[in-house]
């Protein structure tokens, strides 16, 4: 049982989440929508550990489809960043608040960026791409990322202020607002040869999960000294981390998305 104290662990986390919510707010949907994701995140971690292959991608497109499609496109909650800014300037908390607050803002002190490895909707697509590996040095435009992040609250500010701030708009601006991603992840990606360029430059949601998962409970450790330094954990990291240095400080540590691929490959089994 050792081996799926992860898996329990996330699934119990969930099933908390939800009864919790149930009780409090006396709706069923909170029990049904965190236990549906709970379970599915707790057999993707399931299937991991039997080395499955296509384990992270079952996560992927069981949640990350389920967000997409029934939250968003039939259930219209926009899940996007501006939902949340409308939701917590209407000062509601609505679903978009609690999406955030979960997967985005205090979840990343336990699980880290696994949101970005196993969830989102917008990498769940990026990742079918052929560059998984990036090709060149990572670029140093990374502060778009924070522009985008002031202009997605300047938008809903806009909004408010022309009193257009109501969900049929948010609607609109949750399918455009993907549209835009996909076009643009899409793009960076063939130009840049990544199919994570666009988390590394510009996805504004970062701005909350990298401080976050800095101090992430779970995390990729590395015993230095059983590492024989061949460099293929770092060839083969699709988000640059400097996965065989075991510091939190190391480079590029709080883009870890806790793929696992750099643990497949290590032939010395260094990184736990
Ligand atoms: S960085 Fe943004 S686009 Fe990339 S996986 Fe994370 S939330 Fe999704
Ligand atoms: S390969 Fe390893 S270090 Fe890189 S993102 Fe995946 S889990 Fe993190
Ligand atoms: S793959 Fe393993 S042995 Fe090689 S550098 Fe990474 S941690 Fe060290």
């Amino acid at each position: 049982m050792k081996k799926y104290k992860t898996a329990i662990l996330l699934f119990v986390l969930f099933e908390a989440i939800a009864v919790s919510l149930w009780l409090t707010s006396g709706s069923l949907f909170f029990l049904l929508n965190f236990s549906y994701i709970g379970i599915c995140i707790a057999i993707g971690d399931v299937l991991m550990v039997s080395q499955w292959k296509y384990a992270r991608e079952f996560v992927q497109f069981t949640v990350g489809s389920y967000i997409l499609v029934f939250l968003g496109l039939i259930c219209r909650e926009n899940m996007q960043i501006e939902g949340f800014w409308y939701y917590l300037l209407s000062g509601f908390v609505g679903a978009g608040v609690l999406h955030y607050a979960i997967a985005k803002i205090f979840g990343p002190l336990l699980f880290g960026r696994g949101w970005c490895g196993f969830v989102c909707w917008t990498a769940m697509i990026l990742d079918l791409l052929p560059y998984r590996q990036p090709a060149k040095p990572r670029k140093t435009f990374e502060w778009i990322r924070y522009v985008v992040f002031a202009l997605s609250l300047a938008l809903v500010l806009l909004l408010f202020y022309f009193g257009k701030a109501d969900k049929t708009t948010l609607f609109y601006l949750f399918v455009a607002g993907n549209v835009l991603y996909y076009a643009v992840g899409i793009i960076l990606a063939v130009v840049l040869k990544d199919n994570r360029a666009f988390c590394k430059y510009i996805c504004p949601i970062t701005v909350f999960l990298k401080p976050m998962s800095y101090f992430s409970l779970l995390r990729i450790k590395c015993d230095e000294e059983k590492c024989i330094q061949c460099g293929k954990c770092v060839e083969i990291c699709p988000m640059d981390v400097e996965v065989n240095n075991n510091s939190r400080k190391r480079k590029n540590a709080t883009e870890c998305i806790l793929c696992q691929k750099c643990k497949k490959v290590c032939p010395v089994k260094a990184l736990k």
